[in-house]
């Protein structure tokens, strides 16, 4: 890039880079670049050793405070000719970035689709000195002979003493010169140019690099980094028309149309032979052009027929760019019948409808029992407002139920309808990311990150399940919530937005007492059917009638057993998948923990293998014991896996199935299950949460949950919500058919108040008692909470930075009693992924006083520490 003197104004560009770093940069925008400059556009540029992929978040002609001109890089390449990011997602994101603590550019990163992403390419080229040596030396061909190497100057040594501080190889060192020797021989005879990634698979990645990295050093190569290619490209297909040049057949009717274009073509053809004919009879049900492969499949004949076709200018065979659709599989359902509301949900829609209306921010907690037809209230609203132009978007926590109501929306809206979750290939993702950005699709369902969406217009946001602990993103950064995300995003577009639960968040019921959101009911189930009769089985009963622990008791055996007589369908609860959840040898009293994990590993029957549901980390099940050799090893705490080998015991004239992350693991596995359970080709369905949420099978009476004990004695403060919230959900699975329904739950604490109102379904008399303990514990609603975990593989370094980083909170917090600093202590997840991990829980009146600790501690560590400690605002899970 060549400047040409004061052609422009100089331009400066903030650069959000997608690393664990806190603030943007400043680059100088070349020249050749101003045109282009326009924020939310992507660019490479030099940061540290390397180049990066950034996103330009602010132009500015001028330079604010020290920075000098002259110390400025300059951006290198720009990647977009218009903004990939929207100005409302970039402002969103922002916010995102502040309020949470994230690297606004890893935001950006997540708010993107992934196959928008451009490769950075490290490119080799040969230098004049490199290329001599290869010419005048070629390797041999036998690896350890060192011929090339001992009649030629060493690779170091060649451009005339230069690089003297590279002594030349000893003998010892001539395997390592006959590689880069070999690996320069391959880079002159590829043209003296080649990106590292081309290199012969024998050089792994970081070989390769280390590689070229020497060569380098010894003047033999130069290493560049550019730009690559867009990672997902477009779909490409084969297609086949009628030859154009012959088209001049006018007809509204299409059919008619169709077959006044086949006449007219196949007169081309003297006498067409059989196949031909076939092709013609394909051709004419076409409208526009048909792919290919379908036309030769469909016509039964090979593809030279429809060369030959071609050559006769009958036909024109193209190349298209097609959209990858997810819902293609879709296309074929009958149009969705028109439903009524009943009164309950026409009021809760005329409600919304008048904020909608109002295009002015207006937000709803929509707190409905289970089956009482919250999905007829979204549709009927998202109706309205895609009629009057806007777009909607609603978000559901799991994959899981998008399939339904991805269904019951291309029904309604058709083509409108785009999908965004994690299953989709990327190149899915993207097109569907066009299509929403381009104001094609104005209705959009996905899961966590659609928050992100680019929809045009944007009228109304819906969160489905908003209690849902899935909208939070805890694995990796950034830590948002898209619940309280696309609150924010409401307020900003002025748009309604609607949370629905039939057990709202503890946080969200009180913002509706507190007035903050509308709160709208409807405390029955559609059509007058009875919400189900839910009994707690005690297992302590159970034990003292066996005089042993059961897994299974009689009464959820005769349950089972009652219902399939009736021909009707049970699902049963437990949440741990696995055999058992570990092992144990009884004459040493070994288990089975994982070496990176603070657990057990569990145990997996199917693949005989002990697993750990954290890190992955997993091994062969052992024979006899490893630590005793002692062949009484037992298995203890039983999974889903187990307990379906139980109910095949139990129940062998029973068709029982499984859905947890192990058999979904593979794709289309768990549509086609819940497939055949709707169908009826499924008598019990056992599984995890995952057969909790959404789903609606009218010819389920029965819902039985094997433990609770395990969720409650999690050590969070959310463990009780989340039990009552799982029972809740996953009772109002039964019954929502003609038959009423009936639910067990076999627990050892039948008197803690979570179970006893799940059992009586009473939302309010859990609430009215979870709110007099947050209150007592200063948990929020009544205060803000932070959690800081400090990570890192050496036990006394992560000790002693929490510990440090504790004072420093004490210190910054010490002017606000209200703000508490508790820990540091080990966390309940004490070692993670080889990491230990300690934690620190602020609790604080107002988020001001959280920040304000916050900045001024960070502005006391170094940026190494910082990379260590990890805060996650507003957590939802404590482990
Ligand atoms: P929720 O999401 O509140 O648990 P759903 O929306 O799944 O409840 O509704 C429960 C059942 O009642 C579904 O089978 C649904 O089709 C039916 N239903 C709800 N509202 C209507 C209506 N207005 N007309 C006909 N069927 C309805
Ligand atoms: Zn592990």
């Amino acid at each position: 890039m060549t400047d040409s003197p004061l052609s422009h104004p100089p331009l400066f560009a903030e650069i959000a880079i997608p690393a664990y770093v806190t603030q943007t940069y400043t680059y100088r925008v070349p020249d050749a670049f101003i045109p282009l400059a326009q924020r939310g556009c992507r660019v490479a540029v030099p940061f540290g050793r390397k180049m990066q992929i950034g996103y330009v978040v602010a132009l500015h002609d001028t330079l604010e405070g020290e920075l000098a001109p002259a110390s400025l890089k300059d951006i290198e390449a720009w990647l977009d000719e218009t903004p990939v990011v929207a100005e409302e997602i970039l402002e969103l994101t922002h916010w995102v970035a502040d309020y949470y603590y994230a690297p606004w550019g890893e935001v950006l990163k997540a708010a993107l689709p992934t196959g928008l992403d451009t490769s950075l390419q490290t490119l080799v080229t040969a230098t004049e000195a490199g290329r001599k040596l290869a010419v005048s030396s070629q390797p041999s061909a036998v690896s350890g002979q060192p011929p090339a190497a001992s009649r030629q100057p060493s690779l170091v040594e060649v451009d005339g003493g230069e690089h003297t501080q590279h002594p030349a190889p000893s003998t010892q060192h001539l395997p390592k010169a006959l590689t880069k020797h070999k690996f320069l021989f391959w880079l002159v005879e590829a043209g003296g140019e080649s990106p590292l990634d081309a290199a012969p698979s024998e050089y792994s990645a970081n070989r390769a690099k280390a590689i070229a990295r020497e060569l380098e050093k010894d003047g033999l190569v130069t290493i560049q980094q550019r730009v690559g290619r867009q990672r997902i490209q477009p779909k490409r297909q084969t297609a086949v028309r009628w030859n154009s040049s012959q088209q001049s057949v006018v007809s509204s009717q299409q059919e008619e149309k169709n077959s006044a274009l086949r006449t007219q073509h196949s007169a081309l053809i003297q006498n067409p032979s059989p196949q031909q004919q076939r092709v013609f009879e394909v051709m004419e049900t076409v409208t526009e052009a048909i792919a290919f492969t379908e036309l030769t499949t469909k016509a039964d004949v090979s593809p030279s027929v429809i060369h030959t076709l071609e050559k006769k200018g009958v036909l024109e065979v193209f190349v298209r760019e097609i959209r990858r659709d997810p819902l293609a599989y879709l296309k074929l359902l009958p149009q969705a019948e028109a439903i009524t509301l009943n009164a309950g949900q026409q009021a809760a829609y005329e409600t919304i409808l008048e904020a909608v209306s109002a295009k002015k921010f207006g937000s709803f907690l929509l707190q409905g029992v289970t089956g009482s037809g919250k999905t007829e209230v979204y549709l009927s609203v998202m109706q309205s407002v895609v009629e009057r132009g806007q777009s909607a978007l609603m978000l559901v926590p799991e994959i899981g139920l998008t399939p339904m109501f991805s269904r019951r929306l291309s029904q309604k809206f058709g083509s409108l309808v785009a999908v965004l979750h994690s299953s989709l290939s990327p190149g899915e993702r993207l097109d569907e990311w066009e299509r929403i950005r381009d104001g094609q699709a104005r209705v959009v369902i996905g899961t966590r990150s659609a928050i992100f969406a680019p929809l045009v217009d944007l009228g109304l946001i819906i969160i489905d399940e908003e209690h849902d602990g899935s909208y939070k993103q805890t694995e990796s950064m950034p830590h948002y919530h898209a619940r309280d995300t696309a609150i924010v995003r409401a307020s900003r577009a002025g748009c309604t937005i609607v949370l629905g639960s039939a057990t709202p968040a503890i946080e969200s019921a009180q913002n509706a007492r507190a007035g903050k959101y509308v709160h709208l009911t409807l405390s029955e189930r559609f059509g007058g059917r009875s919400l189900p009769d839910v009994t707690l089985v005690d297992m302590r009963e159970v034990f003292k009638r066996h005089k042993r622990t059961q897994f299974v008791s009689d009464e959820l055996v005769t349950a089972i057993q009652n219902t399939c007589d009736q021909r009707e369908q049970a699902m049963i609860l437990l949440n741990r998948r696995g055999f058992a959840s570990f092992m144990l040898c009884r004459s040493c009293g070994l288990t089975s923990d994982c070496p990176n994990c603070d657990v057990t590993l569990t145990y997996h029957k199917a693949d005989r293998r002990l697993s750990c549901h954290y890190c992955n980390h997993h091994t062969p099940v052992p024979e006899l014991c490893p630590n005793c050799n002692g062949r009484y090893i037992n298995y203890i705490g039983e999974g889903t896996e187990q307990l379906e080998e139980r109910f095949k015991e139990l129940f062998p004239q029973l068709r029982i199935a499984r859905l947890d992350r192990d058999v979904t693991r593979r794709r289309g596995v768990f549509e086609r299950v819940l497939g055949e359970f709707a169908s009826g080709g499924i008598d019990v369905l056992v599984g995890t949460q995952m057969i909790a949420k959404g789903h609606d099978f009218p010819n389920v009476t029965l819902v039985g949950v094997v433990s609770v004990d395990a969720g409650l004695a999690v050590p969070d403060f959310r463990s009780a919500e989340r039990t009552f919230q799982l029972l809740a959900q996953v009772a109002g699975r039964a019954g929502r058919g003609d038959r009423p329904g009936r639910v067990l739950i076999q627990t050892y604490h039948p008197e803690h108040y979570a179970l006893g109102s799940a059992r009586e379904q009473d939302y309010n008399r859990f609430f009215n008692e979870e709110i007099g303990y947050r209150r007592a514990l200063y948990y929020p609603p009544f205060s803000v909470l932070a959690n800081v975990v400090v990570r890192h593989t050496d036990l006394t370094q992560a000790s002693a930075l929490a510990e440090r980083f504790a004072q420093l909170l004490r210190g910054a917090a010490k002017e606000e009693p209200s703000t508490r600093i508790l820990g540091p202590a080990p966390a309940p997840m004490a070692k993670l992924r080889g990491e230990y991990r300690f934690q620190i829980l602020v609790k604080a009146r107002k988020r001001q006083n959280i920040r304000d600790a916050f900045d001024l501690s960070f502005a006391r560590l170094t940026d190494g520490e910082r990379r260590n400690v990890f805060v996650e605002i507003d957590p939802v899970d404590l482990m």
